[in-house]
């Protein structure tokens, strides 16, 4: 996710003592929440949960929501600082998404602002000035602004509804997406005792559940837990084999729009421009691109003048846009979180929409060294078990729905019917001789070649360097002709993670046996192993035509970019070619 940087401009801190805050009484907007809901808001009826939190809040209770991403959260604060006398103080991690909400509360008539460093001096000071005067219902603001000494002294004097914690997950050391900033917010309950506060995430493990509770210090909170499944969504796991080619047909097969996630903003610029080559309406979004740019990307998608977003995580939060067809993930995401997270940007308008996550064992082993490396002990062994989960769910031989509900603790006896292994459960063969021609052939190869060298061998391709290095003479050269490359990839990694094989990360990725696989070769145990699961047919016809793609637009965004190249004195990096 991007961290837009916030650091404060210079602002006269001025520390004088606070005055005694007043507790809220009389509600400020005479309508009751349901007379909001429907004359600003347009809608008919709450959501699940949305009634109950809303009503606590008003009556000055902690609340802690746990919903996922677009189950309604915001109105769940929104409408309470409404009802309740003085301006709900909002904080939020991103300066987009404060944008965004402030935008479409000001279209419904709401008198709304935010305060970060995207304003200039004088209007800052003007915004602050109107909050001092009860001018807002609701104002969003950067944690970093907010906790600033100055600002917590400026709020002690002035009427306040409510303190809403927007991502609170970010409070925790648990949750995907620590924010040093939000570490501190505990102070607000310190400071304003009387003031409810309500904690917002899409995050329901219930470590991360717990430690928000006790960081934002909530006392004795409504946790208002929804359902997590989002049973329009169909998940598929997929052997990462070809990314590229594989995403080509993917996406040729969907009819609507997509993200793509990929795990570096190199990959991001590359993939992108890719698939634009291929014809595709695709463009780039990560951390690194500049924020109109970033902006402009997110509205050609939400405006359906784009097809296709590659994108790091920082493509997302917040994104309201509800016709997202399919959300793949071109490297494995590093817990569970992000990957349901991510995932649940498709199909918001609860039509059909599906989560494609390709997955390779060496990305997997890459992941686990990257965390290993890092600085801190205890926490590596969090990630480390974060990551684990993740892994089970792309290894998971059983109904994948089951796997994350259970993960966020919401068991679930049944099998959906809507993810691939449950449309297409694995059908178990002996594998031993099938294992046996893999590992004999990585033993002739002296366990120094990586995966795909080792199915050229099996395959008996006539390759100028397996000729070169005398590997087409090999006893297995050609013992696995009968199989494609994909078959045997998956039963690689099949071994792999039945520990026969292992990836030296260290020494180029090469296959080396382990102790275990000593019984195999010689035939002393049994190995069983699962049909390889190859390409799953398309529901949809392909489609025969790609669409025109809009020539203005990628006019404009090259423009932009030569623009900016020469602002930054930067080599503008590639989206489109
Ligand atoms: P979250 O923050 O949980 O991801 P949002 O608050 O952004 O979700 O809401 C997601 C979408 O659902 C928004 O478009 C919002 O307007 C809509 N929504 C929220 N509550 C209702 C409701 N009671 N009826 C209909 N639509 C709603
Ligand atoms: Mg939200």
């Amino acid at each position: 996710m991007t961290a837009t940087p916030d650091t404060p401009t210079a602002i006269d801190e001025n520390d004088s003592q606070p005055a005694i805050v007043a507790s809220a009484a009389q509600p400020a907007d005479s309508r009751n929440a349901q007379q909001i809901l429907e004359d600003i808001f347009g809608y008919s009826e709450f959501r699940s949960g949305q009634a109950e939190v809303i009503d606590h809040t008003i009556n000055g209770k902690d609340v802690l929501v746990l919903l996922p991403t677009g189950g309604g959260k915001s109105l769940c604060y929104q409408i309470p600082a409404m009802v309740r006398d003085g301006t709900g103080i909002v904080v939020s991690p991103l300066i987009s998404l404060m944008q965004d909400q402030v935008e479409q509360l000001r279209e419904a008539g709401v008198k709304a602002a935010y305060l970060n460093s995207s304003l200039d001096q004088d209007d800052y000071q003007a915004t602050v000035q109107r909050l001092q005067e009860g001018h807002y219902d609701i104002i969003y603001v950067s944690p970093e602004r907010l906790l600033q000494r100055y600002f917590l002294n400026m709020l002690a004097q002035t009427k306040i509804a409510l303190f809403a914690v927007d991502e609170a997950h970010c409070v925790s050391h648990w949750g995907h997406d620590f924010r040093q900033d939000y570490r501190s917010l505990g102070q607000l309950k310190q400071r304003f005792p009387d003031i409810p506060v309500i904690g917002l995430t899409a995050t329901a493990d219930t470590t991360t559940e717990q430690d928000i509770q006790v960081q934002l210090g909530l006392d004795n909170p409504l946790v208002y837990k929804g359902s997590f499944d989002r049973p329009n969504i169909r998940y598929r796991v997929m052997a990462k084999y070809k990314p590229f080619e594989q995403i080509v047909t993917y996406i040729r097969q969907q009819d609507g729009s997509g993200i793509i996630y990929c795990n570096s903003r190199a990959k991001v610029d590359d993939l992108s421009a890719k698939l634009h080559r291929q014809g595709f309406k695709s463009a780039a979004y990560h951390a690194g691109m500049d924020a109109d740019e970033r902006a402009y990307v997110q509205r050609q998608f939400i405006t359906d003048k784009i097809d296709v977003v590659v994108a790091t995580v920082a493509f997302g939060m917040g994104i309201n846009k509800s016709n997202v067809r399919y959300v793949v993930h071109h490297d494995v995401p590093r817990s569970i979180e992000s990957y349901y997270q991510e995932t649940g940007r498709a199909g918001r308008d609860g039509l059909p929409a599906e989560a494609l996550l390709l997955f390779d064992e060496k990305d997997s082993a890459r992941v686990k060294q990257w965390i290993d490396q890092g600085s801190m002990a205890d926490r590596n062994a969090i990630e480390l078990q974060k990551f684990a989960a993740m892994e089970a769910f792309a290894e998971a031989q059983t109904c994948r729905r089951q796997v994350l509900l259970n993960y966020f603790s919401q068991f679930s006896d049944t099998a959906c019917g809507n993810c691939d292994i449950c449309l297409d459960p694995p059908r178990p063969f002996d594998g031993l001789e099938t294992a046996q021609k893999v590992l004999s052939c990585i033993l002739r190869l002296q366990q120094q070649a990586a995966t795909q060298y080792v199915i050229d061998v099996l395959r008996g391709k006539n390759l100028k360097r397996l000729q070169e290095a005398g590997h087409d003479k090999l006893s297995t050269w050609g013992i696995g002709k009968d199989q494609s490359d994909q078959y045997w990839h998956n039963i690689i990694n099949q071994l792999i993670h039945r520990g026969y094989i292992r990836v030296d990360i260290a020494s180029h990725a090469m296959l080396r046996l382990t102790e275990a696989a000593r019984p195999v070769l010689k035939g002393e145990i049994g190995v069983e192993l699962a049909t390889p699961r190859l390409e799953i047919k398309a529901d949809k016809p392909a489609k025969t035509a790609l669409k025109n793609y809009d020539k203005a637009l990628f006019a404009r965004l090259k423009h932009l970019r030569k623009v900016l190249a020469q602002e930054n004195d930067v080599p503008p990096f590639v989206i489109f070619n």
